[in-house]
């Protein structure tokens, strides 16, 4: 073979099947939508293996074709239309692609839309029937994504992330486009299996018995037991038959091992079903503590109104309470509200108006809150820096209530509360705060855990409720745990 001619697209979206949201076309255009050649050197995560892609191809050793690169923030079902047009697009790049040795995937795992539950098995069929047989698949994709039968079928290799939060990413493209090539030289053969743990939750990585059990698969992965390991964790909030934790490992032609791995790794992970993730603070208890901090900020994070897990973000449960109790010098964001937004903006900055607040997208958002607020700063085009990038919030403001001294960060795109800048950026001083309200579960511990001189992830209602007994299941399998005994 002369040098391997490779095309790489990428195409995902973590869909929470209870978020009232649909996800639509222009929820790709407000993230991330490069059409196939138009993606310059700000590589998004999601099309993480086009890094060592680009560094192959400049160094002689691959010709590649870049295909489409889309992504959107988290929220409900995909419409089927929006499903349909951008894997026709990305279909088209690959057809336009002529003949290629080998297909790289990024994609997220948990793509579900109206009437399609497995969005990334029907993706990567799709891109099999086009190539044929002989060609290569390598898919790169997150730890939260659903794995199916029909991925692990049509995909000669497959990895997800192994640390959640997702440090990881650029080093899993690294190994994943290694591991290509390798298979593309013929000095590999790969040889799946896959272990069902028939179990959801939440797999923290950076503490405690899960991150000992990631260092054991890397300490198995390093001694030669297999090409790779991957714990996909699964996605609490989708709700498909193929929903659940499993293992998947991939050995150098070897089946009865990598059968045997993955059983050894589902048993340990079964063996820490309820340690996997830190205890959720009860929402009256958090109150409590909220109104009595000696030590200031305590900061809240609104785990269940998190928009990176799919959730509206315009939930009022908490605020509501906090309100009740009387707390106040109390920072709150990002509250997704586009209608009292524009009416901020409208009014501009210094200026006082009456503002509904938040409740609306749906009964799980709580009730609005009606507010007389002052305007402290606007932007036309906010954003809040996360992980060396900048994550839209469109329009935002920042607002003071005088009534209850609290201070609002609302915007016109769902953004997670990431870091600090959310409200500095708006004339609001978090670190100067008694209480910091966030709507993150996790990623906002690493900017914020600088200023906050404690932290409590609350369990308030929400789409993104961390009960799975709370949670309306239709599609997924039973038994699971801890559904099922
Ligand atoms: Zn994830």
């Amino acid at each position: 073979m002369g040098v391997p001619h490779v095309f790489a697209a990428a195409f995902g979206v973590e869909v929470n099947a209870f978020s009232p949201l649909a996800t639509g076309r222009h929820d790709f255009a407000a993230l991330c939508h490069h059409q196939a050649g138009a993606l310059g050197d700000d590589v998004p995560l999601i099309a993480a293996p086009l890094v060592p892609l680009r560094r192959l191809q400049a160094a002689g050793q691959i010709s590649l074709s870049e295909g489409m690169v889309a992504a959107a923030q988290p929220g409900g079902l995909l419409t089927r239309a929006t499903y349909e047009a951008l894997a026709g697009e990305l279909l088209a790049d690959l057809a336009s692609a002529g003949n290629v040795d080998l297909v790289v995937l990024g994609l997220h795992g948990a793509m579900s839309a109206h009437g399609l539950p497995d969005c990334d098995g029907d993706l990567i069929m799709r891109v099999r029937q086009l190539i044929g047989p002989r060609a290569r698949i390598a898919v790169l994709f997150d730890s939260h994504g659903t794995l199916s039968a029909a991925m692990v079928e049509a995909a000669d290799l497959l990895i997800c992330y192994k640390e959640y939060p997702h440090t990881d990413i650029a080093d899993c493209a690294e190994r994943l486009i290694d591991l290509a090539m390798a298979i593309l030289r013929g000095e590999i053969t790969p040889a799946k299996a896959v272990h069902d743990c028939r179990m959801i939750s939440v797999y923290h990585t950076m503490h405690g018995p899960m991150q000992a059990l990631v260092a054991d698969l890397r300490a198995r992965e390093t001694a030669g037991e297999a090409l790779d390991i991957s714990i996909v964790h699964g996605f609490v909030w989708a709700d498909t038959p193929d929903t659940s934790a499993r293992i998947l490992v991939t050995t150098n032609g070897d089946a009865a091992s990598a059968r045997r791995i993955a059983r050894e790794i589902g048993a340990q992970l079964r063996a820490l079903a309820g340690t996997t993730h830190a205890p959720l603070v009860p929402m009256q208890a958090a109150v409590a503590r909220a109104a009595a901090v000696s030590t200031p900020p305590l900061l809240l994070a609104d785990t269940a109104d998190n928009p990176g897990g799919g959730a509206p973000s315009d939930a009022t449960w908490l605020l509501e309470a906090l309100a009740d109790a009387g707390v106040g010098n109390l920072a709150a964001g990002i509250i997704w509200d586009p209608v009292a937004t524009e009416l901020a903006l409208a009014a501009g900055p210094r200026a006082r108006l009456a503002l509904r607040v938040g409740g609306k997208a749906c009964s799980l958002s709580g009730r609005p809150l009606d507010l007389e607020v002052d305007v402290l700063a606007t932007s036309d085009q906010a954003s809040v820096p996360f992980s060396g990038r900048e994550w839209p919030m469109g329009k935002a403001a920042g607002l003071h209530v005088p009534a209850l001294d609290w201070y609002l960060v609302v915007s016109t795109l769902r953004t997670q509360c990431f870091a600090p800048e959310a409200f500095s950026r708006l004339g609001i001083d978090p670190a100067a705060r008694r209480v910091l309200l966030v709507k993150s579960s996790q990623h906002f511990y690493a900017a914020f855990r600088a200023i906050a001189a404690d932290i409590l992830i609350v369990d308030a209602p929400g789409v993104l409720d961390h009960d799975p007994g709370r949670l309306p299941y239709r599609h997924i399998t039973r038994p699971i745990w801890p559904l099922d005994p």
